[in-house]
């Protein structure tokens, strides 16, 4: 399974992905630079599968649909947000091209009706969690983010994360500012900074190192718990004081 990167708009992430007979894209923002990429790779996409239904992740999907003749996969729960949908999918039923199957995560949090797809050694997450950090809780409250985070962590540490955007550095600007005192954090970061002056994305991240790294995965942390003086609250008490504290940085 080869996969490829796309920027879109200002800091969105669109993925090709690829098998010996299929190509499918995941959340296409926007048409132009989705295209682009599948010409220089030669790759025609029979599938187009979206996360949610934030205009920032499907504003391509009718455009793209329209040219290639692609099928529109995403949250059956939420079909009349998807522009286009041809097959609504949900954790129980899951999904499958050409033999490969998918796993469908539900994730409500961001939205309320967002999914997290795993292929193989891979988990395209959307905006539920970023690399050093998690969306904003537009549709949800923080107990359910934190049951949907807890889904992905519950993942094989080596899975890689393709995220929705590239938000890695002001995530770990604050980060910073919650843990300071994380070793693996403060490493991460010099990586992060020296990736993003090169140009370079800081996707994929893995399951392993957003445990290790990312405040919002971290409630269970000592040093968090008394940096916000929480040490007998609920994890999804901390993670929702942690969210709240990035709402305001
Ligand atoms: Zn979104
Ligand atoms: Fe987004």
């Amino acid at each position: 399974m080869q996969i490829e990167i796309v920027p879109c708009l200002s800091d969105n992430y669109a993925y090709l992905v690829r098998t010996e007979d299929h190509c499918l894209v995941i959340d296409p923002s926007e048409e132009a630079p989705v295209r682009a990429a599948l010409d220089r790779l030669g790759w025609r996409p029979d599938y187009i599968l979206n996360t949610h239904h934030h205009l920032d992740h499907t504003g391509g999907n009718l455009a793209l649909k329209r040219h290639y003749g692609a099928k529109i996969v995403g949250p059956g729960k939420d079909a009349a947000r998807i522009p286009g949908l041809d097959i609504g999918v949900d954790e129980a039923s899951g999904w499958e091209f050409g033999g490969h199957k998918v796993q469908v995560l539900e994730v409500p949090g961001h939205t309320r009706s967002g999914i997290a797809f795993v292929m193989d050694a891979n988990v395209f997450t959307g905006d539920t969690l970023f690399a050093l950090g998690c969306g904003r809780l537009f549709e949800g409250d923080a107990a359910m983010m934190w049951t949907s985070l807890s889904k992905l962590m519950a993942l094989p540490d080596a899975t890689r994360i393709y995220c929705g955007h590239e938000y890695t550095e002001a995530n770990g600007r604050f980060a910073l500012t919650i843990e300071p005192g994380n070793a693996a954090l403060t490493a991460r970061m010099i990586e992060v900074k020296a990736a993003r002056a090169a140009g370079r994305p800081t996707v994929p991240s893995t399951i392993g190192l957003e445990k290790r790294t990312n405040p919002f995965l971290r409630a269970a942390s000592p040093e968090i718990r008394k940096k916000l003086a929480m040490q007998n609250a609920t994890d999804a008490a901390v993670f929702g004081e942690v969210r709240h504290r990035k709402d305001n940085f």
